[in-house]
């Protein structure tokens, strides 16, 4: 099961499309899609000088369900970044995605990669050397909107491989 948790205002609408489309893509693996209550912002990962969270504090605050997926509006970075996109728990159960840089036209089709490609992490994908899979690394939207949303053929067979 993928649980979605947003984390303070994330619109509801946009979590309903999401959960829709992971179903679509992903649930043969995973399981089916659930949105959860929200939680309040985590203050207590909230740096002030920066003005950002950190992403890794979050993902240990939330609940370690298989998979746990964190949406957030607000800007994240992890240790040595300037910001992150997301953040997940290699072959673990919990991983984050914030919307405040995917903003745009494009924000749905951008969400729907990151999403996918933390989840990916979750299931014990590392990224990919193909700039058109969804596991290769993004760091700018340049990069996000290049990608395709879908798991290359390699990604998808080292996929297949779980239980
Ligand atoms: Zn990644
Ligand atoms: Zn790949």
């Amino acid at each position: 099961m993928i649980y979605l948790q947003p984390i303070g205002l994330v619109s509801h609408e946009l979590l309903v499309k999401l959960s829709k489309e992971l179903e679509r893509k992903i649930s043969k693996i995973t399981g089916g899609v659930t949105i959860l209550e929200p939680l309040d912002l985590p203050w207590q990962c909230y740096n002030p000088q920066r003005r950002q969270f950190n992403s890794t504090c979050i993902l240990k605050l939330m609940e370690p369900r298989w998979i746990t997926l964190g949406i957030i509006s607000e800007d994240l970075y992890a240790d040595g970044m300037n910001f992150v996109f997301g953040e997940a728990e290699l072959y673990g159960s919990r991983a984050i995605v914030s919307i405040y840089r995917l903003k745009g036209p494009r924000l749905f089709e951008r969400l729907v990669k990151e999403s996918t490609h933390e989840i990916g992490h979750v299931l014990g994908l590392m990224h990919c050397k193909n700039r058109y899979c969804v596991m290769s690394f993004s760091n700018s939207l340049y990069e996000v909107d290049l990608k395709t949303s879908e798991f290359c053929e390699t990604c998808k067979s080292k996929l297949s491989i779980r239980p």
